[in-house]
């Protein structure tokens, strides 16, 4: 999402005549966006924003310099009281605005501004790609922001304090720009939100017992020319039978799931205030596989939630045998400010949270390679999305489960669906080649 933001906030820039440098080093503006869902991603950015004042104020003292996104948004003024040489604060209702306020400095009429209040109308502001360049570098794939915001208050998560109530854009409104993304070459869309499943809730009425996301979905796979469609996060509770019969009838729909379970403990389910129980996040699962048998499933897991006891790790472990996860991102707790589990009783040591992580990281990397293994001999399709970025004499590609897969092939092939004989699978990565008949 934060990728989208300043991808947003870049094409606006050049609308307005700003080109993009091609490093920091010789650029005249440095915004960065920032994230706050742990301590360890704000106190890189404040790192790199010192690093970054202490180079161009030595040499370039004329450079702008911002923090944009989430920790924006919770520490506002704060940040320039703490760091005098940041010259914009762009909170994450205010991207549309950043170019705006570039000019004010730009022409004297500020010297600096601070932006962090609510907008009503900006969750459809997000809308901007850069698309610029030679048919050889125009993007194949696309992220496309439905909703801003989240009403979900797991009593972990910083983002309802940083990024609103949800909102969400209108379905014409989205469909218009994935329809001109397509029209620019675009083959799979990749639609986000914090909580895409609650798309619309508000603003949309269920029809024929659908919600405004499957409406939404439906939309999108009239679009000529798209090939595929992808979403990022669903929440758990989301998938009602509506969502998981969209599978059985939307081909465009692909074969892949990012199921953020957080714990395989129900008492940490209902401590993090997640709304559903392990037995019924299994059982998502099971109905996904039983209409799409090669479903790919990922997930977000946290270790060391306060109070979280061994026996409650073990059944995070087991969750994680059971569910068979193509990969997971695991997250050691942080605790943040003004969430309720900062101040729960039972906040873990650090060196309790390492453990789980290694032993958690062992387990899914595991079970990841035993389900990479098992597609050696397959033939499986895969988009073209560009040169592979460990060898660019070779291209890589993606799988409708979404893992990627890289092969000898011919730079023409971007942006096509072959089919491929997997030869070989290594850490995350699957290799393979042209199947026969395939020029
Ligand atoms: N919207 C998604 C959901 O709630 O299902 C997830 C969005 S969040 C930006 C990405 C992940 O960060 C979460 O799924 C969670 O695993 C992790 N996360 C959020 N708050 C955290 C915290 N305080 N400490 C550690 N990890 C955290």
């Amino acid at each position: 999402m934060n990728e989208r933001d300043s991808e947003a906030v870049a094409a606006q820039l050049v609308a307005k005549g700003y080109t993009l440098a091609a490093s920091e080093t010789v650029a005249d503006v440095i915004l960065l966006n920032t994230c706050s869902v742990r301590d360890a991603a704000e106190q890189k950015a404040i790192g790199k924003m010192q690093t970054l004042a202490a180079e161009t104020r030595r040499n370039r003292p004329e450079v702008v310099l911002g923090f944009m996104g989430c920790m924006a948004q919770s520490r506002g003024q704060e940040l320039i009281d703490r760091l005098p040489d940041v010259d914009l604060v762009i909170g994450t209702q205010k991207f549309h605005r950043t170019a705006d306020y570039l000019d004010d400095i730009f022409a004297g009429k500020r010297d600096k501004v601070v932006d962090v209040a609510e907008e009503q109308g900006s969750e459809a502001t997000i809308r901007e790609h850069v698309l610029n360049g030679n048919t050889a570098s125009k993007p194949v794939t696309a992220f496309v922001s439905i909703m801003q915001g989240c009403n979900q208050r797991c009593t972990f998560c910083i983002v309802p304090y940083t990024r609103g109530a949800e909102r969400s854009r209108g379905i014409a409104d989205v469909v218009a720009e994935c329809r001109e993304l397509v029209g620019r070459g675009v083959r799979e869309i990749t639609l986000l939100g914090q909580i895409v499943t609650s798309y619309g809730r508000r603003e949309i009425p269920a029809r024929d017992g659908k919600s405004g996301f499957v409406q939404l979905l439906e939309a999108v796979h009239e679009i000529d020319g798209l090939e595929r469609i992808r979403f990022t996060s669903p929440h758990p509770k989301g998938y009602g039978d509506d969502l998981v019969e969209a599978y059985g009838r939307l081909p465009k729909l692909v074969e892949s799931a990012h199921l953020p379970v957080q714990s395989g403990s129900d008492a940490m389910l209902k401590a993090m205030h997640r709304g559903y129980t392990r037995e019924k996040y299994l059982g998502i699962i099971a109905k996904l596989r039983r209409v799409r048998p090669q479903m790919g499933v990922t997930t977000d897991i946290i270790v060391g939630f306060p109070g979280e006891t061994e026996a409650d790790f073990e059944d995070t472990l087991s969750l994680a045998r059971e569910a068979e996860f193509d990969n997971a991102y695991i997250f050691k707790y942080s605790p943040r400010r003004d969430t309720p589990a900062a101040d729960m009783p039972g906040q873990l040591p650090q060196a309790v949270k390492e453990e789980r992580n290694a032993r958690l990281l062992a387990l899914v990397n595991e079970i990841a390679g035993h389900r990479y293994d098992a597609l050696v001999g397959r033939s499986m399709e895969v988009l073209v999305e560009g040169p592979s970025k460990r060898n660019a004499a070779r291209l890589m590609g993606r799988t409708r489960c979404n893992r990627i897969m890289v092969f000898e092939g011919d730079a023409n092939q971007r942006g096509t669906l072959l089919h491929l004989q997997i030869e070989r699978a290594g850490s995350f990565t699957l290799y393979g080649r042209m199947a026969n008949g395939e020029s």
